[in-house]
């Protein structure tokens, strides 16, 4: 493969959703908010919904079809990803809570997308829940104190949090008898009339309770009452899950990974995600959306789970990879608290790095990045950058085995 020298900026887009911080997007890449629209998320890709936008030779041309037009760039990836992007780089800002999901094997994916469209269930029906053939693995990185609910506890933890709350009596023996899918499925499947009665008690209570420990369940389930309706309305479900599944407080810096099957739901704070290119997500509650309940009873993964949370394995003395099982993606974190020269080997796949603090200056052409912007690398480019100090990158590329 021939190298060149050439970095391209790239300018992500931003996705408005209405659970969106009003602040750490635009102050990253230096927009004014002046009417408090919430900015959700920063997508760097090719997705048709957000399409990034490269800089080649002062021409702006959509990343994908600068892909199609020079797919050489992609370098090592294409022999198993084809000729794009494989992964979707984004920054999110979780200002209210989103709703628990769960992602779909590749396998799964293949064939829920081929038995769907055999239904003749529109794609863009509300209850598809295959919107494509891919399975959608997710790492992402802390940039602020992150909350999240990831898998369930263990059945002995989960008893004692159904022991500690007068609410959830009638649910002891059901867990004892049947275990956690046995409980799950139950609450999943009551009647909202007794998911109702049973969440009024917790509700009266939480809506009279002074509450600041995110540590606990109690906070963020009194936030879902006030975000998902509060007293005399119907209840959403998903409460219930606030108390099933482990809560996790990720720091800045630190990670964690979504597997397949694996409940999981954002709660609160700011990362820079990486993810497979695809849509497909079973919701199972926090949401407004259609819970297909079968669905998710047959694709969530029941057993306890210990949440493993990823401090980046060290490459060098400023970068560090935080590696998963997923072949689509890897997400390295670069952090210069010093000036200094970033000279890596030319990479062998495509590589988005996005500057999240700090400026850097690349030693070829001479051109600045500074914080919020983000460039495209391709496959074979030999490059150096010059670093000011505290200076992070993020930087995404699909892992290559040697
Ligand atoms: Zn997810």
């Amino acid at each position: 493969m021939k190298n060149n020298e050439t970095l391209f900026p790239l300018r992500g887009v931003v996705q408005h959703y209405a659970w969106g911080g009003y602040e750490y997007i635009p102050e990253l890449i230096r927009q004014k908010n002046p009417d408090q629209e919430p900015f959700a998320e920063l997508w760097m890709g090719v997705h048709d919904r957000g399409p990034a936008v490269l800089t080649d030779g002062g021409e702006e041309i959509l990343l994908k079809d600068w892909l199609a037009a020079h797919p050489d760039a992609l370098g090592a990836s294409r022999a198993k990803f084809g000729d794009q992007l494989p992964f979707l780089f984004k920054v999110l800002d979780v200002r209210e809570m989103l709703s628990i999901q769960s992602h779909p094997t590749k396998e799964q994916a293949v064939q829920g997308f081929e038995a769907e469209n055999k239904a003749g269930i529109p794609l863009s029906a509300p209850h598809r829940n295959f919107k494509d053939d891919n399975h959608k693995p997710e790492v992402m990185v802390a940039l602020t104190d992150f909350w999240l609910l990831h898998g369930f506890k263990p059945e002995a933890e989960i008893l004692a949090t159904l022991e500690s709350e007068p609410a959830f009596a009638a649910l002891q023996p059901i867990l004892k008898d049947s275990g956690i899918y046995g409980l799950y499925k139950t609450i999943m499947e009551w009647p909202q009339q007794q998911i109702n009665e049973v969440l009024q008690p917790l509700q009266s209570r939480l809506s009279r309770a002074h509450l600041t420990d995110k540590e606990y369940p109690d906070f963020w389930a009194k936030r879902a009452f006030e975000q998902y309706g509060g007293e005399g309305s119907d209840y959403d479900r998903g409460i219930f899950s606030i108390y099933l599944f482990n809560l996790v407080h990720i720091s800045p810096g630190a990670g964690i990974f979504q597997g397949a099957g694996i409940p999981h739901a954002y709660l609160e704070g700011v990362n820079v995600e990486l993810m497979a290119n695809s849509d497909n997500v079973f919701r199972g509650g926090l949401t407004v959306k259609h819970v297909d309940v079968p669905m998710l009873l047959s694709h969530l993964k029941f057993d306890a789970v210990t949440p493993e949370v990823l401090e980046g394995e060290a490459l060098n003395s400023f970068e560090a990879a935080y590696k998963t099982p997923a072949a689509d993606f890897q997400l390295n974190r670069v952090y210069f608290p010093e000036r200094g020269k970033y000279k890596p080997e030319p990479p062998k796949t495509a590589e988005i790095v996005l500057v999240t603090e700090g400026t850097v200056v690349s030693g070829n052409d001479g051109q600045v990045f500074a914080q919020g912007e983000a460039f495209f690398i391709p496959a074979g480019t030999s490059y150096e950058l010059d670093v000011e100090e505290h200076t992070t990158l993020f930087k995404a590329l699909v892992p290559v085995s040697s």
